[in-house]
């Protein structure tokens, strides 16, 4: 009968995901000692590294999104910040020390912990659309808008997003069609009343993407097909680029059952802070944000979390001190 050994880490600490959030709150925890250990999970490098120009990091005029994401996980490493690559399989927040378990059996266990585990943009599930994505196809206005000035362009989506990226695209695009399942968006109205008057842009209501067709050398989008769906009757729409703005997932499985979540399960944080319904607890990035959604802003959330991490620690351990002081060896009057 063989006794299983687990391995078991215990740090101050512990970082939750590896993309802007994570390596800042890394390169921040390191810089004020905390010794933080940062696990990258599934996708090391985070979202920007499935894409490939991003415009729009400070001081980068262009950077690659996977060499920005290597620069990132350098600097958190010279700075002394831990990486390791495994997955966050659970996590225990009921107790401090918090408990994760790690996917190949690793315990590691913190007493305070920056969740920076992302979200992940909805897709359609088209084989046509995996196919071009990168190369027509996208889930960033914000991002790829950029690459179809003076083109034509589809979105799909009836929501916020959709509507707000729709009317985004119109600064570059000439003509903008948004296609949606239903004959009525649930976008704010005056989201809506702003697309509405909007000259560039066309809705085809109660259509559904069948497939986005396009190019094989060079790789590229040509147009999209869309099935009616109530008569089946497919429309081919001409575009260069096709944007999927059908929501996004934030990744809170590990916490949604924890921690208080909204908006379809992002992280709620206190007004100005990264702080959670769980002292301890940090949450930075994509994971809290339905707004944003940049690279830029969830690494300004990571600082956030490792200095509210750290002033976390201090308190806490200063209470323990107090505590101790405050409950001294009797006195004996003399
Ligand atoms: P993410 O980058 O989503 O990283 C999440 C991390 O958490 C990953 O490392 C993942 O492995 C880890 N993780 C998740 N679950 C676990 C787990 N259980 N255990 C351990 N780790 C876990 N923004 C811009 O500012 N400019 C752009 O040009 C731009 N282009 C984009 C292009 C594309 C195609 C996409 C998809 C997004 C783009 N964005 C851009 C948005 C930007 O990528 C995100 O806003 C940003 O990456 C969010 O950072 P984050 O640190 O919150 O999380
Ligand atoms: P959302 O509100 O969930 O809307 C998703 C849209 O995509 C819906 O119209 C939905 O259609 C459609 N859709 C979903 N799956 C689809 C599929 N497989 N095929 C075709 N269409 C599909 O997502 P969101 O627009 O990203 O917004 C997410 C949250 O962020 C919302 O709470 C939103 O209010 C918020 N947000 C706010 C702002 C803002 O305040 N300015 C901006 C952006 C986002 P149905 O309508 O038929 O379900």
């Amino acid at each position: 009968m063989g006794v299983s050994m687990v391995d078991t880490r215990h740090v101050r600490v512990l970082i939750i995901g590896s993309g802007p959030a994570g390596y800042t709150a890394g390169i921040y925890a390191s810089r004020a000692m905390l010794n933080p250990l940062l696990v990258q999970g599934i996708e090391p490098g985070g979202q920007l590294t499935t894409t490939t120009e991003v415009e729009n990091w400070p001081g980068d005029t262009e950077v690659q999104g996977p060499d920005l994401m290597i620069r990132m996980e350098a600097h958190a490493k010279a700075m002394g910040c831990e990486i390791i690559a495994d997955i966050i399989s659970s996590l225990d927040l009921s107790k401090r020390p918090f408990t994760a378990v790690g996917d190949g059996g690793t315990v590691y266990t913190c007493d305070a912990v920056i969740l920076a585990t992302g979200a992940r943009a909805k897709w359609l599930g088209l084989p046509s659309e995996e196919r071009f994505k990168g190369f027509g196809v996208s889930a960033c206005a914000t991002c790829d808008g950029f690459f179809y000035r003076g083109q034509e362009i589809v979105v799909v989506g009836g929501g916020n997003t959709a509507v707000e990226e729709a009317l985004f695209l119109t600064n570059f695009a000439s003509k903008v069609t948004v296609i949606h399942r239903r004959d009525e968006f649930r976008a704010e109205k005056i989201l809506q009343h702003r697309l509405f008057k909007n000259p560039k842009i066309e809705v085809l209501w109660d259509h559904a993407i069948e497939e986005v067709v396009g190019t094989q050398d060079p790789l590229g989008v040509e147009a999209v097909r869309a099935k009616h769906v109530q008569t089946g009757k497919i429309t081919e729409i001409p575009c260069k680029g096709f944007f999927v703005a059908i929501g996004h997932a934030p990744a809170s499985e590990l916490v949604k059952d924890q921690l208080e979540t909204h908006m379809g399960g992002y992280v709620v944080t206190a007004p100005d802070s990264t702080a959670t319904s769980i002292p301890g607890v940090f949450a930075a990035g994509d994971l809290t944000d339905h707004v944003y959604r940049q690279a830029v802003t969830s690494a300004g959330m990571g600082c956030m979390a490792a200095l509210e991490a750290e002033r976390f620690l201090a308190e806490t351990e200063s209470d323990v001190e107090t505590a101790v002081i405050a409950d001294p060896e009797p006195q004996v009057a003399n």
